[in-house]
């Protein structure tokens, strides 16, 4: 079973096929040899019994036949009172005897030559013996007597000798014949047992192999199915888009491919539409998000701050001067500025912050879980540590820095909007500053001090 399981479906097909196939050809040998033995069983009984029956039978005919023949040859004594009805030639009568005795003689050379039992041939001899007696001892002996036409010396042997050699001979030859049926209904009763013992072998055969293939085509059917719905439902998993769930591959056959190349597909599909999210959600130029990973991010990380009380604080921060920057050193040098400033800053964040580029050289760094007060102060080490920075080309440059907590009840719009005047405030107020804007009006003391 082993086998079949690791087998290809194209094998296990070939399989059950060429085993029904040999189940057919094995119940059309026996189906056929059956035929054949009952024809042989037939035949032999016809040649071994009906052939020596009707040649004995014919015998003991003839044999009859002659001993009438003798007492016709005597009514053709002058002296019988039926003398006057005989109506035949005087020779006529020993004429058909020695024609009958020589038909008599042939048919038992005929049956000699068959292959007989030893219990037949003892019979046959003893019958040959009588028969002899018979022939040498009384009928022959009748036929000179009529021949010569001494009808008394016939009526004598024919009382004497031809009615009881007659018998004796007559009872061997029923002996033999007697034989001869017996044989021949053994010979029936033995065809018949075998011609039963062949049908019953044909009728469970066949059941058995119906019983075989109906099993083996079960669990054929069963052993491509169930991968394949299998395979059907990893399908669909991929449909809906779900590349997380495990494949086994529990076979190797044509369905162990298809599962294997899907696991492949699925592993690649993964790594690709990875790829396609993160180019998505990064901006190309700096690695940083772009606004659109922003916002899926703010949205459940307001959703803490609304169930748990989780602070959440952001700083918005814009490059002083930059146009001046680009017009100075040309566009390229500005865009190196820029993924140069991204670097310093991401080198400095702590790994629950996240940097996305909000436009042009305007930033945002989302700080959860982290008040106003510590962010100012991060945008303050932040704003320090960049102004130390020597950009290439450019040297250095200053940033101006807005920050706020979010409120509540606030969307991230309205929390970002005063972030935004907190930045104004820092560029009004001579750029080069971190500005924190107060808390929201409805900020809850208590949500707060968790
Ligand atoms: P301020 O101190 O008030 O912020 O002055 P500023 O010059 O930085 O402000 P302004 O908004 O007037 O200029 C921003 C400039 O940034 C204008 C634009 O050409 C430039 N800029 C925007 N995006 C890119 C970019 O991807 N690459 C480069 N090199 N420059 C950019
Ligand atoms: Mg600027
Ligand atoms: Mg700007």
């Amino acid at each position: 079973m082993d086998f079949l399981k690791n087998a290809s479906i194209k094998t296990r097909l070939w399989v059950i096929m060429c085993a029904t196939a040999l189940m057919i050809l094995f119940s059309g040998a026996i189906g056929l040899t059956g035929i054949a033995m009952t024809d042989n069983a037939m035949e032999k009984t016809y040649k071994n019994s009906l052939q020596p029956t009707s040649k004995i039978t014919r015998i003991m005919q003839l044999m009859d036949e002659n001993r009438v023949l003798i007492m016709l040859g005597l009514q053709q004594d002058p002296k019988s009172p039926h003398y006057k009805i005989q109506n035949y030639e005087s020779s006529s009568h020993t004429t058909a005897i020695i024609k009958n005795r020589n038909e008599i003689t042939a048919l038992i050379n005929k049956y000699k030559k068959r292959k007989l039992t030893s219990e037949e041939q003892d019979l046959a001899n003893l019958y040959i013996i009588a028969r002899t007696q018979y022939v040498n001892d009384a009928l022959m002996p009748a036929v000179t007597a009529l021949q010569t036409a001494d009808y008394q010396k016939a009526n004598k042997i024919l009382l004497n000798k031809i009615n009881p050699y007659y018998q004796a001979a007559n009872l061997q030859a029923a002996n033999l014949l007697r034989k001869i049926r017996e044989t021949a209904i053994k010979n029936y009763e033995d065809a018949s047992e075998r011609f039963i013992l062949i049908r019953n072998t044909l009728i469970y055969g066949t059941l058995l192999g119906i019983l075989f293939i109906s099993i083996s085509a079960t669990l054929l059917i069963r052993s491509i199915v169930r991968p394949l719905n299998r395979a059907v439902l990893h399908f669909k998993q991929i449909a809906k888009g779900n590349l997380d769930e495990k494949i086994s591959i529990s076979s190797q056959d044509e369905i162990g491919q298809v599962l294997s190349e899907l696991a492949a597909m699925q592993g690649k599909l993964k790594v690709m539409i990875g790829e396609l999210d993160r180019l998505a959600s990064t901006d190309k130029l700096t690695g940083a998000w772009n606004r659109r990973r922003f916002e899926e991010t703010v949205e459940t990380e307001i959703d803490r701050l609304r169930r748990y009380g989780q602070r959440l604080s952001l700083m918005i921060l814009d490059v002083d001067h930059f146009k001046k920057i680009n017009d100075d050193y040309g566009h390229p040098i500005g865009d190196q500025v820029l993924v140069d400033l991204s670097n310093t800053i991401r080198s400095s964040l702590r790994a629950s912050d996240s940097l996305t580029r909000w436009g042009g050289e305007e930033f945002v760094i989302l700080c959860p879980n982290t008040t106003a007060s510590i962010v100012s102060k991060l945008a303050e080490r932040l704003r320090k540590k960049i102004a130390t920075v020597n950009f290439k080309e450019v040297g250095c440059i200053t940033v101006s820095f807005g920050v706020a907590e979010c409120g509540p009840s606030e969307t991230w719009e309205q929390w970002l909007h005063r972030a935004d005047e907190a930045l104004y405030l820092a560029k009004s107020g001579g750029r080069d500053q971190v500005k924190t804007i107060k808390r929201p009006p409805d900020f809850i003391e208590k949500a707060t001090t968790k």
